[in-house]
C-alpha cells in the first residue's frame, strides 16, 4: 500500500471523514451544520461552511469563494456532494487554523507564522505571505541565537549553525527570496510570485522538520533501544552490587564461597 500520511495534513479527507482540529483525532466523521454566503467585496461572494465533529461535538468554520453544493442527509446535517474532490484546496481560510498539521515539537511562534503564511497564500495575499516567511527566518535565527543584519545573512548563519540540515533548503531560501521580493511588490496578484512563495514555505517547513522533529524522533528511538538493551543485559556494576548484597544477606553462602575459592596470596580477594 502506498504511503497515505499526506491525508493526515488535510482538514477534509472526503465528504464524510475529516481530521478534527479540536480533538486532534484523525479520520473522524463530520457533517456540515450550516452554510452561509456574504459579500467579500462589492462583486465577489464568499461562503462560510460550518463543520461539526461527530467525535467531540465542536464546530469549525471554513471560508471559500466557491459555492459548494451540499445535501441534507438528516434534518440538521448535510454533506458536500460526492463529486467534489480535493475539498481542502477549495477553502482559503479556516478557524481554528490547521495547527495540527505541524508537529508540536516545532516552537509555537514558528507554527503560528507558517499557518499565517499558508492562509495569506490561499487568499493570494502575497505581500503578507512574504512578510510571514521573512519573519519566520527572523524568529528562527533568534531561537538559534545567530546574528544577521538582513534575511540573507540570517539564512547563511542558520545554514552554518545547522550543518545536519540539508543545505539545499537554505540555498533555495536564498535564491527564491531575492526573486520573489521584487515581484511581490511589483504585482501582488502575480501567479509567478505565488508559486515561488509556495516553494519558499515548503523549504522552511523542511528546515523546521529537520531541526525540531528529526533529532527528537532519533532521540526517542535511541531511548527505546537502550531500554531494551538494559532489560537484556543488566549493567556490570549492578551485578557486582547484587552479588555483594546476596552474600551479606546470606552469611552461610559467603562462608561457603570463601571455602570453595582457592586462597592464593596474589589472587583477587573476594572481600
Ligand atoms: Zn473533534
Amino acid at each position: 500500500m502506498t504511503d497515505q500520511s499526506h491525508l493526515d495534513s488535510l482538514y477534509f479527507i472526503d465528504n464524510t471523514i475529516y481530521n478534527c482540529p479540536y480533538c486532534n483525532r484523525r479520520h473522524v466523521t463530520y457533517a456540515i451544520t450550516s452554510k452561509t454566503a456574504f459579500d467579500w467585496t462589492k462583486d465577489k461572494q464568499c461562503w462560510a461552511y460550518f463543520a461539526y465533529c461527530r467525535s467531540c461535538n465542536n464546530t469549525s468554520m471554513h471560508l471559500s469563494f466557491q459555492d459548494l453544493k451540499t445535501t441534507y442527509f438528516t434534518n440538521s446535517f448535510s454533506r458536500f456532494d460526492d463529486d467534489l474532490k480535493d475539498l481542502d484546496s477549495r477553502f482559503f481560510f479556516s478557524v481554528p487554523t490547521s495547527f495540527f498539521v505541524l508537529d508540536d515539537r516545532i516552537p509555537s511562534v514558528l507554527r503560528d507564522l507558517i499557518t499565517e503564511a499558508d492562509g495569506c497564500l490561499k487568499s493570494n495575499f502575497l505581500t503578507g505571505a512574504s512578510a510571514c516567511a521573512r519573519k519566520l527566518i527572523y524568529e528562527l535565527a533568534k531561537l538559534a541565537k545567530v546574528e544577521g543584519a538582513n534575511y540573507e545573512d540570517r539564512v547563511k548563519a542558520l545554514k552554518e549553525v545547522y550543518p545536519a540540515v540539508d543545505g539545499t533548503f537554505f540555498d533555495t531560501l536564498l535564491s527564491i527570496q531575492s526573486m520573489t521580493s521584487t515581484k511581490v511588490h511589483e504585482n501582488a496578484l502575480d501567479n509567478w510570485a505565488a508559486k515561488h512563495l509556495r516553494v519558499m514555505l515548503a523549504s522552511i517547513r523542511e528546515v523546521l522538520h529537520e531541526i525540531y522533529v528529526v533529532p527528537a524522533l532519533r532521540a526517542d528511538r535511541r531511548k527505546q533501544v537502550l531500554k531494551l538493551q538494559d532489560e537484556l543485559m543488566p549493567k556490570p556494576k549492578e551485578v557486582a552490587i547484587d552479588a555483594r548484597a546476596a552474600m551479606a544477606a546470606r552469611p552461610n553462602l559467603r562462608n561457603a564461597l570463601l571455602d570453595v575459592i582457592p586462597k592464593e596470596p596474589s589472587g583477587p580477594s573476594i572481600e
